[in-house]
């Protein structure tokens, strides 16, 4: 077994395992050095199963769950369960920014069409623009026969409405049409916390 510290092989860490576990859970949003600690504190002292679950369910996601080869949202088969559901309205596809709000937007039970997920949000600060995010997948997506309308379901964040006019663009451009969730959903939101009698009325009044 190789070794930290060998001529050629960087000393990886010199944290010891509970260091090591405190230092992983702080790649979780939201989580800094103390609610790392808690959580480790409270995993190894009342709840080594439970550890153990988080431990295997975290390395089979990992390797498991990829992303649809249609609509990019998080899948284990090549085809997402919506994307291989036919009786879903074909005229219709939904632009969201990640897979959380797709799942916001299918709990409403009000839409009945399809989804594309993009890779992220416009961010010309971060030089992250329509490319980045999958402007051209979306593009081939939508040129797709049955599709008459592209609903930008971005969030009403300062990025999420840069991306909608973004795609807006790109797709009027080509002649697709675009519409806007309507502005029910509070100004500055993410779609996942809003709740869903509002974001299914801003999808019956989109424009
Ligand atoms: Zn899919």
């Amino acid at each position: 077994m190789r070794r930290g510290g060998e001529v050629g092989f960087p000393e990886v860490t010199s944290l010891n395992a509970l260091e090591q576990l405190i230092d992983a859970l702080r790649c979780l949003p939201g989580v800094g050095q103390k609610s790392a600690q808690r959580m480790a504190y409270h995993l190894l002292q009342h709840d080594r199963a439970g550890a153990v679950r988080l431990s295997e369910a975290l390395r089979a996601a990992g390797e498991r769950v990829g992303h649809c080869d249609r609509c990019y949202t998080f899948s284990e088969a090549g085809l997402c369960e919506i994307c291989q559901d036919e009786g879903r309205d074909a005229r219709l596809l939904a632009v969201v920014e990640t897979p959380a709000d797709q799942a916001a937007l299918e709990r409403t039970g009000s839409y009945r069409g399809y989804y594309f997920v993009l890779q992220g949000r416009v961010s010309p600060l971060d030089g992250i623009g329509g490319r980045e995010i999958g402007v051209s997948q979306l593009l081939e997506r939508a040129q797709d026969g049955a599709l008459e309308e592209v609903i930008l379901a971005t969030s009403f964040t300062a990025e999420g409405e840069a991306t909608s006019h973004v795609l807006a663009q790109a797709l009027r451009s080509r002649g697709i049409k675009a519409t806007r969730l309507a502005r029910g959903v509070p100004v500055g939101s993410e779609l996942e916390y809003v709740d869903l009698g509002t974001i299914a009325h801003a999808l019956v009044d989109r424009r």
